[in-house]
């Protein structure tokens, strides 16, 4: 159990850093479903309609997670009722998570919860200081936890919240949690008629509420208490929180990860999803690549980059778990990463208060780890453990994906550039033929997506896409049983990377070469000979082992062209449009400069897309997904120029 949960004799959890209880001895749940569940009308006396019966998507707000009771309530409320929100989306505060050994031991209490609480402390793991995105029930119950101080955590929310749990210990023991600012910070995510409920009545709270545009009123509570309190979000001024778009038809241009992981986020929400590619199949750019890596980037100041990534392995793992074989087409197998002597990568606070939680994810890398790789175990050759990496072949992914109801792939189909049309998009090939029509019409073609946009403006020189060639190569080749056998049974990353597939076949991947601005994707020998000088330098005993493939020329190679953007985030969003455009529903959207973390962050950002265009949660920081934002270049350079206009019709 963990130092911040204090379990007393009497079973009761208790915090000895704010001097106050989490819940009662047995009446946790009672009070919760009385204070919060029935505050909030999602609970109602038979007869009464629940205010979430028939909606298509609910979001709660919570201010103080603690042992997950409410949570656990509200998951099972919503499981039991005929009429759920076909999608729910919780998100709560939480600035000192507990350990997943302290949830089961609060829910082992309350039968009806313990099976709920056991798959959430599957997931529960590795929560640095940020938001994090557990999935569960399929993906249609969505859990946003955000890791801090309630005033920071709030500030990097998002979402429209229909319900919210003022909840957290007491305003005289924890009062930074009931202050103005965050109270206001709630209000801000809340929808006009939100239902909020506490159970907490004081005059004082009452009126910050008032304050922030709340109505509030007292109604009975549960023994032994006298009074909970609901309220209503009633702002005098129009609020900035707008309903989201109903879903309708998209088109996406590129059939690649990028484009798969957008359609697949966008099909799930209800929407009809055309997909463009210019090869007969799917996922023929980049993401043709066999295998590759995904794994966390670390980095000593724990940049967007970093941050992106771990959220972005932890999506790609969710989302191969559900749709992939496991060991044929995936393995959560962890990740080696190779770095030079005395390199302090991780930042350094992971070694002081979180290291619990940090080193769920990445840890130095043990001596029995490093041996499996042939490595010498010295202080030569430290290596970092990703825990929470793996291998992924993402043509597998990408047709995985595409195959989910809602989405039609259209292959033979080469986009030449995008027009408004009625309140839509047209999407014309070269010879200004109709393509594909839609209400929303998003870029997803890696490199391609460039000439798109250049073609699709009049004049592409004062529009800033900043997208960038990266060329790359890998070899490849098979190994029997035996060699596969002595060859590390984890990717290992580094100077290079060094994948081993085992099923249904052995077959080693390595790589890859990089060369800027060049977009040719045939084979060349110089590199072929590069790749392999880089496994030499990597792993010499693979390198040994797998010499002579290269002598007799088993060793294959392959090579793609990867769309990269100088700050090495992906892009994006809606791009800036022309006020021209302004009858039709959604300026055009991009999802592209993946560069090299194509499978690490492919999921994710479609994920971020969606749910940004759905005004949902985010599953990463507000200010983290404001950094991506595919238009940050032309606001840069909006002040100076003046953007391009469309063609003519
Ligand atoms: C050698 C190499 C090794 C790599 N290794 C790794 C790794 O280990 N880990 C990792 O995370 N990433 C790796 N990557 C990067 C990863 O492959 C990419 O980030 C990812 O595949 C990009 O996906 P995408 O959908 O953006 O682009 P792509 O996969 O290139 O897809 C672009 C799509 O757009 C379509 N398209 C383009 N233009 C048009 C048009 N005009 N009309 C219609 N369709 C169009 C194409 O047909 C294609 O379907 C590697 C890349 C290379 C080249």
């Amino acid at each position: 159990m963990s130092s911040t949960v204090h379990w007393q004799p009497d079973g009761v959890p208790a915090s000895l850093r704010y001097g106050d209880i989490y819940r009662s001895a047995a009446g946790g749940l009672a009070q919760a479903q009385h204070v919060f569940l029935h505050g909030c009308g999602l609970l109602a006396d038979e007869g009464t309609p629940t205010a979430w019966a028939g909606q298509q998507v609910w979001q709660i707000l919570e201010t103080g997670f603690g042992l997950g009771l409410n949570f656990l309530a509200t998951w099972h409320a919503w499981l039991n009722n005929p009429q759920r929100p076909a999608r729910l989306f919780y998100s709560a505060v939480e600035a000192h998570p507990p350990e997943a050994a302290d949830l089961l031991r609060s829910a082992a209490s309350f039968p009806e919860l313990a099976p709920l609480a056991e798959q959430l402390a599957a997931q529960w793991r590795g929560l640095l200081p940020g938001i994090h995105r557990i999935e569960l029930a399929g993906g249609a119950l969505q859990l946003t936890l955000a890791v801090d101080d309630a005033r920071s955590a709030l500030a990097e929310l998002t979402g429209c919240f229909d319900s919210v749990f003022l909840d957290g210990f007491s305003p005289e023991k924890n009062p930074a949690m009931w202050s103005n600012e965050v109270l206001r910070a709630v209000a801000r995510l809340c929808r006009p008629g939100a239902r909020a409920a506490t159970w907490c009545v004081a005059g004082e709270i009452r009126q910050r509420l008032a304050d922030c545009g709340f109505e509030t009123e007292r109604v009975p509570g549960l023994a032994p208490k006298r009074q909970a309190l609901i309220a209503r979000y009633m702002p005098v001024h129009a609020s900035s929180q707008i309903r989201p778009p109903a879903p309708g038809r998209c088109v996406i241009v590129g059939a690649g990860l990028a484009a798969a992981g957008l359609a697949y986020s966008l099909a799930v929400r209800g929407w009809q999803v055309t997909v463009l590619g210019q090869d007969s199949e799917p996922a023929d750019g980049a993401s043709a690549l066999i295998a590759g890596v995904f794994a966390p980037h670390i980095s000593p100041d724990d940049r967007p980059l970093s941050r992106l990534s771990r959220a972005g392995c932890a999506a790609t793992l969710t989302r191969v778990r559900a749709l992939l074989r496991e060991n044929i087409d995936f393995a959560a197998s962890g990740v080696l990463e190779c770095h030079a002597p005395g390199q302090r990568r991780c930042p350094a606070d992971w070694q002081n208060a979180e290291t619990a939680a940090a080193s769920a994810l990445s840890s130095p890398a043990g001596a029995e780890l490093r041996a499996q790789t042939g490595l010498p175990v010295d202080d030569d050759h430290p290596a970092l453990w990703h825990a929470n990496a793996g291998w992924v072949r993402p043509s597998a992914l990408v047709r995985a994906m595409l195959a989910a109801p809602g989405i039609r792939f259209i292959g033979d189909a080469r986009a030449e550039r995008i027009a408004p049309h009625g309140g839509g998009w047209q999407v014309l090939d070269q010879a200004g033929r109709t393509l594909a029509e839609a209400d929303l019409v998003a870029l997803a073609a890696g490199f391609g997506t460039r000439a798109l946009l250049d073609a699709s403006f009049v004049n592409p020189a004062n529009a800033v896409w900043r997208l960038h060639a990266l060329r790359g190569q890998i070899a490849f080749g098979s190994a029997s049983q035996l060699e596969a056998q002595s060859l590390p049974p984890f990717p290992v990353n580094g100077h290079g990377n060094f994948v081993m597939l085992r099923e249904p076949e052995p077959i080693w991947v390595t790589g890859s070469t990089f060369v800027r601005e060049n977009t040719r994707s045939y084979t060349r020998a110089a590199e072929h000979v590069a790749n392999r000088h880089r496994l030499a330098e990597l792993l010499p005993r693979a390198a040994a082992m797998l010499a002579p493939q290269w002598q007799d020329g088993r060793a294959k190679a392959w090579a793609g062209v990867r769309c990269t953007v100088p700050d090495r985030l992906p892009m994006l969003g809606p791009l800036v449009w022309p006020a021209a455009t302004a009858n039709a529903p959604h300026a055009p959207w991009v999802l592209t400069g993946l560069g090299s973390r194509g499978l690490t962050l492919a999921v994710l950002a479609g994920e971020i897309a969606a749910a940004w265009l759905h005004n949902e949660p985010l599953p990463i920081e507000r200010s983290l997904a404001h950094a991506l934002r595919a238009r940050r270049w032309s606001e840069k350079n909006a002040a100076r120029k003046k953007l391009a206009h469309l063609p003519e019709q």
